[in-house]
């Protein structure tokens, strides 16, 4: 862990009195918090009018109960989330998270990244996120279009295309987003397209937004490795997760040439030495909606599952190039950055939100290997929705191409200004802090310029 820069270290200590035990937010706080002190010390304005302290502060924080009947018509109570962090630079947007796991504390850490990421995208949105503790796992059909349904009839009256514009996140895709658009338009009466996104493409939803996540990841992973002169023609990758963003990240590293020999799930990991068949991994989970396991039953060949496997630990054994963690948070330690460093591994991009714990981030870079933190790699996925809500104030409906095309452009910014904040900041290659830097400025100067509100 680096010490904080003095002037810093007050205002994480009031994080922590003020929101005690909510450790992944502390953590995302002071990952970002390591990279600002120069910056403060460089531009004196932003420690005036306690920028730092109000971005930490999120503008509203909404916690409401979500009963649902379940299929033996019981009543459920689920709990649900929406933080609307920060709005200096457009209406709150961040995608909506259905886990066991999710408390306040996790939603607060992912809309505080989200702020960052979003700024980083340099389009106009602010940061938000939101969830419940509902496990979609094993529900019918129904029980999850009346638990959306439940869930919208809280949240329709703080949200609306210019006020906060939530997404999909870990267990929500296009199936939850429908049920809970519909359960919007039905309470407003309105068909507002642009309050939610990751839509169907038929309703006002974008092509390449399902893609984009994992798509934008390897994108700018393929913008590290340019950068000595590599690239994903021959490389062999670890996935994990095999969720939206790992199976278009997998898509696009075969598109480009690589392959992606493991994947995994929170059970397992199938390890593929020919390369994980999309295919009938998309049939497995998208289509069937089931694990991993299954996978490796219907590939059969080499294909081999390892219950409660180390996705990881597989460097060890055979020749891997890049490793893309698409899973969940802190699912890479120390132990595990020090087997892909050790093993030749030359890029690491975060598909998920702060899979690396700081000690493997601090590993990867002792080690000089490429790392890019999720803020950044992972921005795609927000960005296309940026898209689409631009298609929805048009009503224009863009081509695939065109779309992903501007995704592409849009990594590619994003490498560029974290590049070039790392080297004004005397720290080549440094993607953590240049991204931290080049999204805490934006933020911070639309909040100097919108004064103490
Ligand atoms: P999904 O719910 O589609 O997939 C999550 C995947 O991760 C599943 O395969 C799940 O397995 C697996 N997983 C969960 N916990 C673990 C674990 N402990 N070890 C191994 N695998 C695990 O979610 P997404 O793909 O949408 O999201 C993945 C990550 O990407 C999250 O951090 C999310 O915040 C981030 N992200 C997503 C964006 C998006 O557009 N969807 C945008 C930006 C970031 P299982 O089925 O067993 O639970």
């Amino acid at each position: 862990m680096t010490d904080l820069d003095a002037s810093i270290q007050p205002i994480f200590d009031e994080i922590l009195q003020r929101n005690a035990g909510e450790t992944e937010f502390h953590q995302a706080a002071r990952e970002v918090f390591e990279s600002l002190g120069r910056v403060v010390d460089r531009h004196p304005q932003y420690a005036e009018g306690s920028v730092l302290r109000r971005l930490c502060e999120p503008e509203r924080q909404i916690i409401f109960r979500v009963p649902w009947m379940d299929d033996a018509n019981r009543v459920q109570i689920n709990r649900g989330f929406r933080v609307e962090f920060n709005s200096a630079l457009g209406p709150y947007k961040g995608g909506l998270r259905f886990h066991p796991s999710v408390t306040l504390g996790t939603v607060k850490f992912l809309g505080f990244e989200q702020t960052f990421k979003n700024a980083l995208t340099g389009m106009p949105i602010g940061g938000g996120k939101g969830g419940s503790d509902f496990d979609p796992k094993g529900k019918s059909e129904g029980e999850v279009m009346r638990f959306c349904q439940s869930f919208m009839t809280e949240l329709y009256r703080h949200i609306g295309e210019y006020r906060d514009v939530p997404a999909g996140d870990m267990g929500v895709g296009g199936r939850e987003i429908g049920y809970l658009f519909g359960q919007y338009k039905r309470i407003t009466n309105r068909f507002e397209s642009g309050v939610l996104t990751g839509k169907g493409v038929g309703w006002g939803g974008s092509r390449a937004r399902t893609e984009a996540t994992g798509y934008g990841a390897v994108f700018f992973t393929e913008q590290m490795l340019a950068t000595r002169d590599a690239s994903f023609d021959g490389a062999r990758v670890l996935v994990s997760g095999s969720g939206n963003v790992a199976i278009y990240a997998i898509e696009k590293v075969h598109q480009l040439g690589g392959t992606v020999v493991a994947c995994s799930d929170s059970s397992g990991v199938v390890y593929d030495p020919d390369g994980i068949d999309l295919a009938l991994l998309q049939d497995v989970k998208e289509v069937r909606r089931g694990r991993l396991s299954e996978y490796a039953e219907l590939r059969g060949g080499s294909a081999e599952y390892r219950a409660g496997g180390n996705i990881w630990s597989l460097a060890a054994e055979t020749r891997i190039d890049v490793a893309l963690p698409c899973a969940t948070q802190n699912e890479l330690n120390e132990a595990d950055a020090v087997i892909l460093a050790a093993n030749g591994v030359r890029a690491v991009a975060e598909g998920a939100n702060m899979p690396c714990t700081p000690d493997a981030v601090r590993v990867f870079t002792e080690a000089s290997v490429l790392f890019a933190p999720g803020k950044a790699a992972n921005a795609g996925g927000v960005a296309t929705s940026a898209l689409e809500m631009q298609q929805n104030a048009s009503r224009d409906s863009w081509s695939f191409e065109h779309t992903e095309a501007r995704l592409a452009e849009i990594m590619v910014g994003i490498h560029e200004s974290c590049a070039t904040t790392a080297d004004e900041y005397g720290e080549p290659g440094n993607y953590v802090l240049g991204a931290n830097i080049s999204g805490f400025t934006r933020v911070a100067d639309a909040m100097l310029a919108q004064g103490v509100i």
